[in-house]
């Protein structure tokens, strides 16, 4: 993971949340109040943002994933900016800590695995709860499993973008049990939830950057 195709990645995200604007909204009309996908596009076009200005000097991809997560916690507002924020500030982190170069893939899964964790520390949310996070737990689950049976990294993040699809399919029979959507209890059986679409999104975007 170097910066060039975290740059490709965040600006792809921002590019592909701009273009599902209205189905976030649409689904967060459904169960929630109707704001997620103005929400995101706030957000992901505020890190694009930043990301057209050129770095002072020689910028790593941890600074900025951990630029662009305070970027979307400071920005995306709601349940999810401080929840996608403090994921990708995570995964920075995570990726700083590795330090060293990563052609396989190994450093990205775990730092995958740093931005699940902190979703699941900061939101509480267990699997099945119908939320963002059991997007990014089968998506990391199937990335590094890629990975470690030797895919590589571009498969392998292709791999965990399908997981993703099939997890936010998954969230349409689960009831919400945090967020929102909890307050319709069963009611919100039969709906996709919107935090796992973005998520969703999220990870498509980093398969597109590794093509
Ligand atoms: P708000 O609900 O405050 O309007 P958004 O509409 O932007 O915020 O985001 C809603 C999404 O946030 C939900 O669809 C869900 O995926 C996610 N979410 C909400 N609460 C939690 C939580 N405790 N843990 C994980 N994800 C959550
Ligand atoms: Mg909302
Ligand atoms: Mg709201």
């Amino acid at each position: 993971m170097d910066s060039e195709l975290t740059r490709a990645w965040l600006l792809n995200a921002a590019l592909l949340v701009e273009r599902e604007k209205d189905r976030l909204t649409q689904l967060d009309l459904a169960i929630g109040d109707g704001d997620h996908g103005v929400n995101m596009q706030r957000g992901f076009s505020a890190v694009a943002a930043t990301l057209a200005e050129p770095p002072a000097g020689d910028v790593t991809a941890g600074q900025l994933l951990v630029s662009a997560g305070t970027t979307l916690v400071s920005t995306v507002g709601g349940a999810s900016g401080p929840l996608f924020g403090s994921s990708f500030r995570a995964l920075g982190k995570a990726l700083e800590a590795a330090g060293e170069a990563d052609d396989d893939g190994r450093a990205l899964a775990d730092g995958l695995i740093a931005a699940r964790d902190s979703i699941q520390r900061m939101g509480a949310a267990q699997p099945g709860d119908k939320t963002m996070y059991d997007v990014y737990e089968v998506a990391t689950e199937a990335f590094g499993r890629a990975v470690r049976s030797g895919a590589g990294p571009k498969a392998s993040a292709r791999a965990a973008a399908e997981a993703a699809e099939e997890g936010v399919r998954a969230t349409e029979s689960m009831q919400a049990r945090r967020g929102r959507a909890s307050y319709l209890g069963l009611r919100s059986v039969g709906h996709q939830d919107p935090g796992a679409a973005s998520a969703a999104l999220i990870f498509r975007a980093l398969a597109t950057a590794m093509e």
